[in-house]
């Protein structure tokens, strides 16, 4: 049986917390069992259909099980298999086409996930460095595992309490890293002025998206730059989410500052697992595998064919067809739709995002620019208006500070229905707040 009620009942007995990603311990995860996903559209237990704008948190940017990725999966299952040694030539086609598209790729290695990506990327800066200390910043998440302090206060939920996110991490650990707040210049000043010369990496997502999506100051990219370059600092720009998905050179192409190193993810392969590292060809060469070298790397499933092959037919799709305007143009009309819905209804809101994301914070004001800022936002009716957008056939995560993504595969008819659905949804949400 595929209902609802009974795999989530079978999965709580088999699966710690009854998921496998997620945040298992917040009381308004939602049971949604997921039997279809196709396009714009994801199908439950019950045979229920949503339009999903929560998008598995990102990756499918051309829509769920695109045509032509998933063809590209099968044919590659069928000619050639994980071989671990060696190189395939599609290996080889995907690391030329990430060196074209990302202005700071010289040299790349792929892993399948971004949080290998982010590892290996501190990693090899402290390896190359000789230095201790990681940058990073207020709100901005970069994966699982221990080498930067991931007490990431992503979520203000998490406030005053222990963060999950960082238990079982040592202490040594968290203790090397320092956590500043984002797009505050003075604070990159102090830090450096202070540490500058035991501070191995600055690492951030160039638009910190895991609080929603915070656009960052020209200026606080630039002195993140001259900063890292005057004390001989890795710049690691982790564009898991905003690589491919806002410009095919991700962020850096567009604000034009040039980190040392980027890490990638999600919608390189439209939802398969892959990740990548890649950045300046002296420091990458650092992972060769030459006698004396310092940092090894490998992994069982690096430059897995099929999962290539996925990474080759979605960076193929995304350079040959109009997917930006179309995203960008659905998201213009999200964002402008949303703010006309909540002004009308007379709910405070601020509605931002960057093109196929979108985000509503229930706030007065001008759109957050840091962590600071979100605390103002109402996340009661940031989580009660989507649970009751499920109402309306629509599904957004439930779960504060979190982004919404259009895909190629929504339609303004998709949209028509968001802003009809959000009137209600948002209406019906308030009154349960204040009731
Ligand atoms: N960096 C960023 C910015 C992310 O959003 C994520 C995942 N949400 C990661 C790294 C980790 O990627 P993965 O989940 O593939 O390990």
């Amino acid at each position: 049986t595929t209902s609802t009620v009974d795999t989530a009942q079978r999965a709580r007995a088999v699966i710690p917390g009854g998921v496998n990603s997620g945040q298992r311990s917040l009381p308004d995860w939602p049971d949604l069992v997921v039997t279809q996903a196709q396009g714009a559209r994801i199908v439950d237990g019950e045979g229920r259909s949503y339009t999903d704008y929560h998008a598995a948190f990102g990756p499918p940017l051309l829509g769920h099980n695109a045509p032509e990725v998933t063809a590209a999966v099968a044919a590659a299952g069928q000619r050639l298999d994980l071989c671990g040694v060696g190189v395939s030539s599609y290996e080889v086609e995907l690391a030329e086409t990430l060196a074209e598209l990302v202005p700071s790729i010289e040299k790349v290695l792929l892993t399948s996930t971004g949080s290998e990506a982010t590892f290996h990327a501190l990693r090899l800066a402290r390896a190359v460095t000789g230095r201790r200390l990681v940058v990073k910043f207020q709100g901005c998440y970069h994966g699982w595992h221990d080498s930067v302090s991931l007490n990431v206060i992503s979520s203000p939920d998490r406030i005053g309490s222990p963060d999950p996110i960082s238990a079982g991490i040592l202490p040594e650990v968290l203790a090397a890293t320092l956590v500043l707040p984002f797009n505050d210049v003075n604070a990159v000043h102090r830090a450096f002025a202070e540490h500058g010369d035991d501070i191995a990496a600055v690492i951030l997502e160039p638009v910190p998206h895991n609080i929603g999506c915070v656009l960052p100051d020209q200026e606080f990219l630039s002195t993140l730059r001259r900063e890292t370059e005057r004390h001989g600092s890795v710049l690691v720009f982790d564009e898991v989410i905003t690589g491919f998905r806002h410009a095919l050179g991700g962020w850096q192409e567009i604000s034009g500052i040039t980190p040392d190193l980027t890490t990638l993810g999600k919608a390189i392969a439209n939802g398969y697992p892959l990740g990548a590292l890649g950045g300046r060809a002296d420091l990458m060469e650092e992972f060769s595998s030459n006698p004396g070298s310092p940092v090894f790397f490998a992994g069982t499933y690096n430059g897995h064919p099929a999962i290539v092959s996925a990474a080759l037919a979605t960076l193929r799709i995304l350079r040959t067809a109009p997917v930006h305007d179309h995203v960008f143009r659905l998201g213009d009309r999200i964002r402008t739709g949303l703010a006309e819905v909540m002004a009308d209804v007379g709910v405070p809101a601020v509605v931002t995002g960057y093109g196929s994301v979108f985000v509503t914070y229930f706030m007065e004001g001008a759109p957050p620019r840091s962590y600071d800022d979100l605390l103002r936002n109402d996340a009661a009716l940031f989580v009660g208006y989507r649970q009751r957008l499920r109402e309306h056939g629509i599904f957004e995560l439930p779960l504060n500070l979190k982004r919404s993504h259009v895909s190629y595969a929504h339609t303004d008819a998709d949209v028509d229905a968001l802003l009809e659905g959000t009137r209600a949804a948002v209406q019906r949400a308030r009154q349960e707040a204040t009731a």
